[in-house]
């Protein structure tokens, strides 16, 4: 540990990934049985590796806070997800998918890994369509696909806007599956609190029964975590609100190395806030734009109603800014673009913080059944949330923080740098570099849990079949624990006034303000100095009602708040640190004089792997250079 080895496979790009399974050591399927693996997490990542795991023969606990493994936050994806079929003709390729999300995470993803993620990328549709998962057909009975932003082919599969919770109910079944078989066994409201290291190597986990508040521990040969991104950390967010980073930060005070935290998506196409009491806010899939326009009106404070505006007073922005891609640029350029248009006064709506996604056009040249059966679940959401009926009117859309690149640092085979411990999906910073193309989450995490994370785990397995069952009655165990229940006891003793859910909404509105879409030396700085005040106002006047032996929910958020604040602190020093901007990280001192991001390959083509050394102790920085042998690194245009 302490040093980056990315263990990235020799020879050329295209046979890396086919080179490595063919040479990577096997378990033999009597020691399988043996092994232990334990998986946080049920999204797509997570349960498609654990009923992988499963179907191999290993051992596998699948851990989830949810009543159910269906309601990770997977369920939740709508536009659809990607793979390099060709179907339409159109020119793709798994070189195009993985040059797309190249040049899409603006030359700060790991070439290797991107790769072999578009050459899986077709597996896993095939597998979720064996697995009956209902992606939209053609009338000739093709699965039909449409487009995402930053490209020019058609490659997103779909399943009307629920793709998520279609591929995730193809996930239940085949973990169904393997629980019915006893290979995997289910802990739903379990919270992971901590990670259980011993010798150097992940051995296991403590959790909190969620129902019960029984402290529990989980020993196994080794720890996957599919836990999810923390877009939350901004409080509003398209997110599921219980989305957390709390595992991973948890593993990364444990010696998990964190990459690139500063690394977070704002969603352009969001359902604008409507109020001070919203908790979330929703996404309106960017699979819309395929056939919305997005335009504000030319005249600054315009309040007529937009039908009212005619076609030459209307300035459809990213159209005229971006011919090329025109509606289809990259959700980061989309974002600022949107912003740029609000700031200068062009924005509707009533708090003149919103643009127009309008669908005239289309249901004109289209029909509204066509449109219908595209976007038809979509289409009624926004119309219940808002009132306003899309077929009718255009959508008001604004940014919102969405995912997160960042995440815990992974080497090829996807282990961190705990050994014997993994990270997979969203939890990773591995696929997308600083800003990810819309659809390929959905497509990175499958492709983890299905196929990749398979292969690799036994390469380090292989050495452990000697290693017997992994006792949990040992000191590293019951250190573990105690810490998990200082801590609780801790949170639990400050009796304040305010809720963990107050503090969240502030210290989402710091990051916000200051570390949202565009940032700044003096606004991170200040950002900085802020949350550590609020943070101090936390432990002095936090208040939980109720114990922590029962079903407590005031006690999981703030134990998350709690993670928050101390990540927050470290994704703004990578912020300061990478005095660049790319991709979703927009820094103003740094662009060219039309706006744009302003990159510094001498300086900054490398992955931040921060590494903790204590509470209040600043965290070095490791850096993992990025050598791109197959692509150019060029200027990032969408014009
Ligand atoms: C509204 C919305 C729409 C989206 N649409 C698309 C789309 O169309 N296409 C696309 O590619 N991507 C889309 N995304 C992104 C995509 O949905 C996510 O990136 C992806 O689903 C993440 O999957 P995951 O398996 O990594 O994690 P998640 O689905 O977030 O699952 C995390 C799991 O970890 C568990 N967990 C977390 N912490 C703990 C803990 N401490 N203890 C125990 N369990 C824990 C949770 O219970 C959960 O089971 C969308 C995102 C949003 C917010």
């Amino acid at each position: 540990m302490g040093k980056l080895n990315s263990k990235i496979p020799d020879g050329p790009l295209a046979q890396k990934w086919t080179k490595y399974k063919a040479s990577v050591k096997l378990v033999n399927p009597a020691n399988k049985k043996k092994l232990e693996i334990i998986v946080v997490g049920t999204g797509l990542s997570g349960a498609s590796a654990a009923s992988a795991l499963g179907e191999l023969g290993y051992s596998v606990k699948n851990f989830c806070y949810q009543d159910s493994p269906r309601r990770a936050h997977s369920v939740a994806a709508q536009g659809g997800i990607n793979a390099a079929k060709n179907y339409q003709n159109d020119g793709d390729s798994v070189y195009r998918l993985f040059y797309d999300m190249i040049k899409g995470g603006d030359y700060r993803a790991r070439e290797a890994n991107v790769y072999r993620a578009a050459e899986v990328s077709n597996q896993v549709i095939d597998h979720y369509t064996a697995l009956g998962v209902p992606f939209a057909r053609d009338y000739g009975g093709t699965l039909d696909t449409r487009s995402f932003g930053g490209v020019q082919v058609s490659r997103t599969f779909y399943a009307k806007g629920q793709t998520g919770q279609q591929c995730l109910l193809g996930c239940y079944s085949s973990l169904n599956r393997q629980i019915k078989k006893g290979n995997v066994k289910m802990f739903p409201r379990r919270e992971m609190l901590d990670l259980v290291v011993i010798d150097g190597k992940a051995r296991g986990i403590i959790t909190r029964n969620l129902l019960t508040g029984e402290i529990e521990r989980h020993g196994a040969h080794a720890v996957v975590l599919a836990t999810g991104g923390y877009g939350t950390i901004y409080y509003l967010s398209t997110l599921a609100v219980n989305s957390n980073a709390s595992a991973a930060w948890k593993a990364h005070k444990k010696g998990a190395f964190f990459a690139n935290p500063s690394f977070v998506q704002i969603h352009p196409t969001c359902v604008p806030q409507l109020n001070e009491f919203q908790s979330k806010l929703t996404l309106m899939s960017e699979s819309l734009r395929n056939d919305g326009r997005v335009w504000v009106p030319k005249t600054k404070d315009d309040t007529r109603p937009a039908n009212n505006i005619p076609e030459e007073e209307r300035d459809y922005f990213l159209e005229r800014r971006y011919p090329t891609f025109g509606n289809l640029v990259p959700r980061d350029v989309a974002s600022r673009a949107a912003k740029e248009r609000c700031d200068a006064g062009y924005g509707v709506g009533e708090t003149k913080l919103a643009v127009n996604l309008d669908f005239r056009d289309a249901i004109n040249k289209q029909g509204k059944k066509a449109i219908e059966n595209k976007y038809g679940n979509l289409f009624e959401m926004y119309k219940t949330i808002t009132g306003i009926d899309p077929y009718e009117e255009p959508m008001r859309i604004y940014p919102a923080g969405h995912y997160t690149m960042g995440g815990l640092w992974v080497d090829y085979e996807l282990m961190t740098t705990i050994p014997g411990l993994y990270a997979i999906g969203e939890s990773n910073f591995s696929d997308h570099g600083a800003n990810r193309l819309g659809a390929s989450s959905l497509m990175q995490a499958a492709g983890d849990g299905y196929f990749v994370l398979p292969n690799t785990i036994s390469n380090y397995l292989a050495d452990e079949i000697r290693i017997p069952k992994i006792s949990t009655d040992n000191s590293e165990f019951a250190e573990a624990e105690k810490a998990a229940v200082e801590r609780i006891n801790k949170l639990m003793s400050v009796k304040g006034k305010q809720t963990a859910a107050s503090f969240h909404k502030r210290l989402g509105k710091i990051m916000w303000d200051y570390v949202g879409m565009t940032r700044n030396e003096a606004g991170l700085k200040k950002a900085l100095d802020m949350i550590r005040e609020l943070r101090d106002e936390f432990w002095k006047d936090l208040n939980i009602p109720g114990t922590a032996n029962e079903l407590n929910m005031e006690l999981d958020k703030a134990g998350r708040v709690a993670d928050y604040f101390e990540l927050t602190q470290l994704l703004i020093t990578d912020a300061l640190n990478r005095k660049e901007s790319c991709g979703a990280h927009f820094r103003e001192e740094y662009q060219t004089p039309d706006g744009e991001a302003l990159r510094n390959d001498e300086e900054f083509a490398y992955v931040a792997a921060w590494e903790y050394t204590g509470e209040e102790k600043p965290h070095i920085l490791h850096k993992e250079d990025l050598k791109f042998e197959e692509v150019e690194m060029k200027v990032r245009s969408y014009k």
